[in-house]
């Protein structure tokens, strides 16, 4: 694969970004935790945001773009067409479910595609731009609960916008800019430096915070779309189950597969009555 499909982390990898700079943390503007309903997970969105939303997502789209040209050129774009189908089914439950967690997704140009490579492997770009390789559905033997785990997982990051806030912290390290030049305007900064800082943040892997934020919301949005948020455990278990005698490099980072499996479990009550509740109105 081309040097931009391999250089793609796999969904599963968590270890813990280098970028997080030691000063930033004085600087941070606040902003408001994601409203919070009796029912649901409880999470906050990063507060590091200096590139603003639409510059994430129009790079991110261009990047996504690129991508999906590249795979079309292989052959390789949306096939074989059930798997295709089958995502696309997944997602479009999924995808209305984000609403508590962002107002904007609402307004976003979606696309959901499906890429035939053995790579485990599957994200949501800022702005809504979905991936799944087939290595992740065939090679876990994904049933629709478990595929709407993972999914969700994805889009979670999309909706708390970690690449916006991943976005932001390549930019001030890649272009070493003082950190009020930044914050009141990015007019001195190139096309190049955010696409540079974009390359970053999809290449890199999610910060520990991040993930473990990402897999509550992925309950949530599974449960509210009336998939079995239970599959997120099972989805776990398959992951390490492939390594082999190996296991995957993902396991020996962070958040650990056994913390990880364990808070999953935690959350779980908080979901259920969601799941419930969408079944019984899928049922009727
Ligand atoms: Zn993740």
């Amino acid at each position: 694969m081309d040097s931009l499909l391999r250089s793609l982390r796999p969904v599963v990898r968590c270890a813990v970004s280098s970028l997080a700079g030691v000063g930033l943390a004085l600087v941070l503007a606040v902003r408001p935790a994601v409203a919070q309903e009796a029912a649901g997970v409880q999470v906050r969105k990063p507060r590091l945001m200096l590139v603003p939303e639409a510059t994430v997502n129009q790079t991110s789209a261009q990047q996504y773009a690129q991508l999906m040209k590249q795979a079309a050129a292989k052959g390789v774009l949306n096939r074989p067409p059930e798997a295709v189908e089958r995502l696309r089914a997944v997602a479009a439950r999924l995808i209305p479910q984000g609403s508590r967690f962002s107002a904007e997704a609402k307004g976003w140009r979606w696309e959901v595609n499906v890429i035939d490579a053995n790579s485990v492997n599957a994200f949501c770009m800022p702005g809504g731009k979905i991936v799944v390789f087939t290595g992740l559905m065939n090679r876990l033997r994904l049933n629709d609960d478990e595929l709407a785990a993972i999914v969700g997982h994805e889009i979670a990051h999309a909706l708390l916008e970690h690449g916006r806030a991943r976005m932001s912290q390549a930019l001030l390290q890649s272009v070493g800019i003082n950190f009020a030049a930044a914050y009141f305007g990015l007019s001195g900064i190139g096309a190049s430096a955010l696409a540079q800082a974009a390359e970053v943040a999809i290449t890199l892997p999610y910060s520990r915070g991040h993930e473990t934020d990402a897999d509550l919301v992925g309950l949530e949005l599974a449960a509210r779309a009336g998939y079995d948020p239970r599959a997120a455990v099972e989805v776990w278990r398959k992951m390490a189950a492939l390594g082999g005698g190996q296991p995957p490099q993902f396991l020996s980072t962070h958040p650990g597969h056994e913390t990880r499996m364990r808070a999953i479990e935690e959350a779980l009550p908080r979901v259920m009555p969601l799941y419930e509740a969408a079944r019984r109105t899928r049922i009727q």
